[in-house]
C-alpha cells in the first residue's frame, strides 16, 4: 500500500478543513460586531450561528479522524480495521482516508446503531 499517498492525502484535507475553521471563526467574530435593531435580526442571526457552530463541530470532529489516522501512519497502523484487524481496502481508504473500519465492520455499526 502507498502510504506516502494516503498521508498526503490526509495532510491536504487537513489544511482544508483548518482554512474552513479560521474562516467560520473570523466571520463569527465579524457577526459579533454587527448592529442588532431589531429582535427579528436577532433570531436569524442566531440560526446562522447554530449552523455554523455544527459545520464547525463537524470539521473539528473530522480533523481528530485524520490526526489520528497520521498518526497510524507513523506507528504503521494504518489501514488497518479496528474491529476485526484486517487490512481496509485501498479503494475505501482512497474515498475516506481516515476510515477506521473495514466495510464489513462499518455495515455491522451502522445496522446496531440504526437499531437504537
Ligand atoms: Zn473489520
Amino acid at each position: 500500500m502507498d502510504l506516502n499517498y494516503f498521508k498526503q492525502l490526509l495532510e491536504e484535507r487537513r489544511t482544508q478543513i483548518l482554512e474552513n475553521i479560521t474562516i467560520a471563526t473570523s466571520e463569527l467574530e465579524d457577526l459579533k460586531n454587527v448592529e442588532i435593531n431589531d429582535e427579528g435580526d436577532y433570531a436569524a442571526l442566531c440560526a446562522d450561528n447554530m449552523i455554523d457552530t455544527v459545520i464547525q463541530e463537524k470539521q473539528i470532529a473530522e480533523l481528530k479522524e485524520i490526526e489520528e489516522a497520521l498518526e497510524k501512519i507513523e506507528h504503521g497502523e494504518y489501514g488497518i480495521c479496528e474491529m476485526c484487524g484486517e487490512q481496509i481496502k485501498p479503494l475505501r481508504l482512497k474515498v475516506k482516508p481516515y476510515a477506521k473500519y473495514c466495510i464489513v465492520c462499518r455495515s455491522i455499526i451502522e445496522r446496531e446503531n440504526g437499531q437504537r
